[in-house]
């Protein structure tokens, strides 16, 4: 594994005024645009799926195959959508991103939208950060001074357009198709794939919906290569990442380090457990992944290693919990949070997280009975893989775990709700 404080991503996040243009410029910003622009379209596709790069909104998809999935011809417009929509629980990496590097972002777009043949790329942020809209369109404003955007692009002949689109705070258009739904200027459903989006996306044009960090990649395997990509991280799982540590620690904060590392030298890049209370669950990759415990310390954290040890690498969002906290409680917050984001649009989600807050809340309150276990297991089992996006299948994640961990706890509630109501009836 290479040096984990090696920054890429985040090289720049420490310099005064590192949104600037100016800034960017300095520190070898827009030379892989410059690059990229020599080649041809073809060739930027085959060096995407040469460095191995997977999608890093969560579910890993190869992101050079997703780009050789929209047509050659240009029939109909072809779009580059990014999805800033960042909403899972925990997860905190692409703002910060789009705060210190807006420009990395950019100048992926204009890259990854020359090797799709997009001239209109669409940034889709989530509404509650205005700051970062802010942010994004005065570099996008900088970027076009500069001649990074628009006709003509650095004499390449190339032209692009960006537009900046405000979300409106609903978890659910962080799911690429709903988010597509809401760009489109409607309420924001999921949609039924097939047809994914490369064959029929925004406005039924071929589309292509890229995570703000998979693209804020893309400058940088230009300008290394993918042999130096893959020096980084896994066979499988290659590339530097993000990862937000948030919780009981003592620096949460972003970490970048090659993909596959553990909790163990996470903890140490950020000081360890905080108070040095010891650490009891955690997440690898925000709230819909299955947590982890204090056993799984030594999992490489990269899609294969995260899927292997039973969860999944998902946003990398690693919430640290130490044992002062209730799972049961814990739990019950997560999913009166997927409860109130389902969009409503099937039945398994809408109606199964709606029981799911209900049963747990009774038990959190010491109203519960054993039973409740069985039938929170139930409602899962008929929510999961039955759901029509991948929010009811998030929901299903800690409660499952965390019974599967934590039996006892969930237990304990009810054992002495059970006392108590013995002691009532005598
Ligand atoms: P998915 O596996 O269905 O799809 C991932 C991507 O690959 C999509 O862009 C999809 O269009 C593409 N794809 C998959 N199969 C394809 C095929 N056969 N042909 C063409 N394209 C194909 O996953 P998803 O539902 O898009 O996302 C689920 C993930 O999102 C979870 O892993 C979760 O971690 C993550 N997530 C992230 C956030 C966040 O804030 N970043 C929030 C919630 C969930």
């Amino acid at each position: 594994m290479s040096d984990p404080l090696t920054p890429v991503l985040t090289k720049r996040w420490l310099s005064p005024n590192s949104w600037r243009l100016s800034v960017y410029e300095q520190l070898e910003g827009y030379q892989g645009l410059r690059k990229a622009l020599r080649g041809t379209p073809e060739q930027l596709v085959q060096l995407v799926k040469d460095a191995g790069l997977r999608g890093r909104g969560g579910a890993g998809f190869p992101t050079g195959l997703k780009w050789s999935f929209m047509p050659p011809n240009e029939d109909k417009p072809h779009y580059l959508v990014i999805n800033a929509d960042e909403g899972e629980p925990g997860t905190c990496k692409d703002i910060p991103l789009m705060m210190a590097d807006p420009h990395s972002l950019i100048e992926g777009c204009v890259i990854a939208s020359y090797a799709m043949r997009s001239h209109h790329c669409f940034i889709y942020v989530r509404g509650e950060a205005l700051h970062c809209i802010r942010r994004l369109n005065s570099a996008v404003r900088e970027a076009y001074d500069a001649g990074y955007l628009g006709k003509n692009i650095l004499d390449s002949g190339f032209d692009l357009d960006i537009t900046v689109h405000a979300g409106a705070g609903a978890y659910i258009c962080g799911e690429e198709t709903a988010l597509l739904d809401s760009l489109e200027g409607r309420r924001g459903q999921p949609r039924l794939k097939p047809p994914f989006p490369a064959a029929a996306g925004l406005y039924a044009a071929p589309t292509t919906v890229n995570n703000v960090e998979s693209i804020a990649s893309v400058p940088y395997i230009v300008l290394g290569g993918s042999d130096w990509f893959r020096q980084m991280g896994r066979e499988k799982s290659p590339g530097p990442k993000i990862y937000s540590i948030s919780g009981h620690v003592e620096r949460p904060g972003q970490y970048e380090a090659p993909l596959g590392t553990t909790l163990r030298e996470l903890l140490e890049l950020c000081g360890g457990m905080k108070d040095g209370i010891p650490l009891k669950f955690w997440t690898p990759g925000g709230s819909s992944t299955p947590m982890f415990t204090a056993d799984h310390l030594d999992i490489p954290l990269d899609f294969e290693g995260a899927a292997e040890a039973g969860s999944m690498l998902g946003t990398t969002a690693v919430q640290v919990f130490n044992e002062t906290v209730s799972v049961p409680w814990a739990v019950m917050k997560w999913t009166k949070f997927y409860e109130h984001e389902s969009c409503g649009k099937c039945t398994p989600c809408r109606e199964g997280t709606y029981w799911l807050a209900q049963i747990l809340e009774r038990m959190v309150d010491g109203r519960g009975t054993e039973e409740d276990i069985d039938t929170l297991l139930d409602v899962c089992d008929n929510i999961l893989g039955r759901a029509f996006c991948a929010l009811g299948d998030g929901a299903v994640s800690p409660i499952t775990s965390g019974i599967q961990y934590f039996r006892d706890e969930f237990l304990a509630l009810c054992e002495s709700n059970k006392r108590e109501l013995v002691g009532a009836q005598s």
